[in-house]
């Protein structure tokens, strides 16, 4: 194995307030962009002397179910530790977190990549605070750095995988479904905006390991490890010695870049968090944990794949969120599953991934999804005009109807109307109508392109090429 990388991915949670206070948690805040820095923040969060931890239970409770969905053992007992180290973005010069005993550990989660199926063992789960903000300013030749606390408290889970990714993609591959089953779960939300950010191991030939640090999203962690291969590969094939460091990912520049010598785990000086006591996750609330999980994504998709006869793609598509297969559901009762399979896992999931949204984030109504596939079925739009109407619902966030009435768009069956169209292309098209008759099944394609445009795809593709062939074939006689 020539590859090895590893992942270790800090999640923010969902909650109403933040880990070890009573502060209101700022992920979950309407309108968080705009919050003052430094007002979500109390004597505990700010890391006063004397102020005391009390743990939000609740997170306890999302992490026993993210351990659920990723097939972990759960602690039966636990504890917190003291992460010590001194930078200004911790205000009490540690880290609450979970080192020696974390809340979970051996889990799996299978993945598929380019249809071939692997599993992906977790190591651990562990609950810890987010540190503050720090903002480096450079004004006008000065530099010095602000600390904004209200992400200090924050809860995260941090989730480690064994060395167990072979290539950049499959390591993307496993955080989409991560950020998936988290959703699924309702204790995290991209919507939201909560960050999902992963420190990225590399190592080639069965080298030192090069931590790449801090990457947030899922996009930039799979260019980040192209980068690190590349640079790695190359190192090696000098003969350079690759040694154990940290390095920062530069998303402009689309380098990594040096940062530190690693330390090791060692050098923080882990101790007993003597404020919290030790935390039993007794059976009986497992258990109710784990009969609450809703379906989670690989089991709605073999269930969809079983009870709708769905293609394993499509199935996948319609999973990849909950909202987005709940459509589907209601919609396959009203128009059928052809319909709401094709056109929901089709243009509209097509238009969400253009447009960077999940289909929660859009704001759309289902109802005014089923509203256009009702039209659809009963044959009021071509395939072209049922595209243009769901695009534009999912970009404006409008409504159905004020959509449709002003694209005024519609299905054409007058043959005269479709007629007199293709006579006019025809006319103006005399090269592609000879290469048509020539042989050339391309040029075909082009016409009824031609007829669709002059429409707006109102004329149904079929029926246009069936017209087109129709005339060429009068004209020639
Ligand atoms: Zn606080
Ligand atoms: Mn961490």
């Amino acid at each position: 194995m020539s590859v090895m990388i590893g992942l270790e991915t800090h999640v923010q949670l969902k909650s109403a307030s933040k880990l070890f206070c009573g502060c209101r948690n700022p992920v979950t805040y309407k309108g968080a962009g705009e919050l003052k820095p430094n007002t979500f923040v109390c004597p505990t969060c700010l890391g006063f002397p004397g102020s005391k931890p009390r743990l939000n239970s609740k997170i306890v409770d999302f992490a026993i179910s993210a351990a659920l969905a990723l097939n972990c053992k759960i602690a039966p007992s636990m504890y917190f530790s003291r992460k010590t180290y001194f930078y200004p973005d911790m205000g009490k010069n540690f880290q609450i977190t979970q080192y020696e005993v974390p809340i979970a550990s051996e889990g799996i989660m299978e993945i598929s990549v380019g249809g071939k199926k692997k599993k992906i063992r977790i190591r651990r789960i562990h609950i810890e605070e987010d540190p503050a903000k720090l903002i480096h300013m450079h004004d006008g030749g000065r530099e010095y750095t602000k600390v904004d606390y209200n992400r200090s408290g924050v809860p995260l889970i941090e989730i480690v995988t064994e060395p167990d990714f072979e290539t950049p993609e499959e390591a993307r591959e496993y955080l989409t479904k991560l950020g998936q089953i988290l959703e699924y779960l309702g204790i995290y939300d991209f919507s939201l905006e909560a960050s999902m950010k992963s420190d990225a191991n590399l190592s080639v030939f069965g080298g030192d390991r090069v931590e790449t640090k801090n990457i947030t999203g899922v996009k930039e962690v799979q260019r980040a490890l192209r980068y690190e291969h590349i640079r790695q590969n190359n190192m090696h094939r000098f003969g350079k010695k690759i040694e154990m460091e940290s390095r920062l990912w530069d998303p402009v520049g689309g380098v990594t870049k040096r940062m530190r010598r690693k330390e090791s785990e060692a050098d923080y000086g882990y101790i007993f968090e003597p404020d919290l006591p030790v935390i039993e996750n007794e059976k009986e609330k497992i258990l109710q944990i784990k009969k609450s999980l809703p379906e989670l994504p690989d089991e709605k998709r073999i269930r969809f794949v079983k009870q709708y006869q769905l293609h394993e793609s499509e199935a996948e598509k319609l999973a990849s969120e909950k909202e987005l297969a709940d459509l589907f559901e209601t919609a396959a009762k009203v128009v059928g599953v052809k319909i709401a399979s094709g056109w929901v896992a089709g243009a509209l999931k097509k238009t969400l991934n253009y447009n960077n949204l999940s289909f929660r984030k859009s704001g759309v109504k289902g109802d005014e999804v089923i509203k256009v596939l009702k039209m659809f079925k009963k044959g009021d739009f071509t395939d072209h005009v049922t595209e243009t109407v769901l695009q534009k619902i999912v970009e404006s966030g409008r409504d159905a109807d004020s959509v449709i009435k002003e694209l005024g768009l519609k299905r054409i069956d007058d043959k005269k109307i479709i007629e007199t169209v293709i006579l006019k292309i025809l006319a103006e098209e005399q090269r592609a109508v000879d290469d048509y008759l020539g042989g050339a099944e391309k040029s075909l394609n082009y016409l009824i392109g031609k007829v669709m445009r002059e429409t707006r795809g109102q004329v149904d593709a079929g029926t246009a090429k069936k017209s087109i062939v129709e005339a060429i074939k009068n004209q020639t006689k």
